[in-house]
């Protein structure tokens, strides 16, 4: 089944301890688009100013993304995201944020978007992600993804509330998660993420992995071990568009399907950030996306205790 996306179309500036790239492809909305599409097909919702390259319309054709929903506003500017990280990767440091045509965006989704039944709300402002979801009839499983720069300011964050209200999965970081609830245990924050209505929250934990809280208990999904990380921008986008994709492609929406599709956005994630942008993504291969699951599994996989041997006699 096909996974709409919402989320931002960017032209990134970055650097990390391994570079630096000015104005390349980037945003979350095209790094879920990238990441899914390996496993699902994918219509994204969005838009871009005159200023954004064909050679990246060409790049998202290439990986078959519907691009139905993506507007161009001609003579306006594209959204712009500057970010440097430091040895410590886990941590993005924003320099800039210009929304440009994201600050005026008003989404009108395509008729043959409006049944999708799995949405993704990746990081953009909160308004614009209810604006879409207002228009979807009747998903199945609606995931939601934001960020410090949202819940900094009162009024978006009373926005991502009410998205939050709405929405199966909350995507979030640790610092995000905390920041947002004020509370500092990751699972008392969880819960009061729970009590808003979401079946689960999926905390990112960056190279050391994720974590799903849902009422039906915890489960644990360890980061691929990888011995390149160039840069990781992008590796929760993707970690996304990993879990939602594996959901749609096998419409299992349990918790035993949860899982299974977490451990699918840790593989997904660990493409992205061995790279610069989103080069690892486009490189990535099916066997190579299978080779690491099951790498993954036997990394995480123990007996049980053995079973204490029956008392004589008994
Ligand atoms: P991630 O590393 O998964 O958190 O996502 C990185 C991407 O998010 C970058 O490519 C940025 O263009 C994009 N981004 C950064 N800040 C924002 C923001 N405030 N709203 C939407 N997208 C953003």
């Amino acid at each position: 089944m096909t996974v709409l996306v919402i989320g931002s179309i960017a032209l990134d500036t970055l650097e990390t301890p391994f570079g630096k790239v000015e104005d390349e492809l980037g945003g979350a909305g095209s790094y879920f688009s990238f990441a899914a599409s390996a496993l699902t097909p994918v219509q994204l919702v969005g838009v871009v100013g005159s200023d954004f390259p064909e050679r990246h319309i060409e790049t998202f054709r290439s990986r078959g993304v519907d691009l139905r929903g993506l507007q161009r506003v001609e003579g306006g500017k594209t959204f712009r995201w500057s970010g440097r990280y430091e040895y410590d990767m886990n941590v993005a440091h924003t320099l800039d944020t210009q929304l440009n045509v994201f600050g005026e965006f008003e989404p009108n989704l395509p008729e043959s978007y409006r049944e999708a039944q799995f949405v993704y709300l990746a990081n953009i402002t909160p308004r614009v992600q209810l604006e879409v979801l207002d228009q979807v009839r009747n998903p199945r499983f609606v995931g939601l993804d934001s960020m410090n720069f949202w819940i900094n300011n009162p009024d978006t964050k009373r926005d991502l509330t009410k998205v939050i209200q709405r929405v199966n999965a909350v995507f979030m970081n640790d610092a995000e998660i905390r920041q947002y609830t004020g509370k500092y245990n990751l699972f008392e924050a969880a819960r009061g993420i729970l009590a808003l209505g979401p079946q689960v929250v999926l905390m990112k934990k960056g190279e050391h992995g994720a974590v799903a809280v849902s009422r039906e208990g915890v489960f644990v999904a360890a980061a691929y071990p990888l011995e390149t990380v160039k840069d990781p921008t992008g590796a929760g986008d993707s970690f996304a568009g990993g879990f939602m994709g594996h959901l749609a492609q096998s419409g299992d929406t349990s918790w035993a399907g949860i899982k299974r599709a977490l451990v699918f956005g840790s593989v997904i994630a660990s493409f992205a950030v061995e790279s610069f942008g989103v080069e690892g993504l486009l490189q990535m291969q099916p066997e190579a996306i299978e080779d690491r699951f099951e790498t993954l599994r036997n990394c995480t996989i123990f007996d049980s205790l053995p079973r204490p041997a029956a008392a004589a006699g008994t």
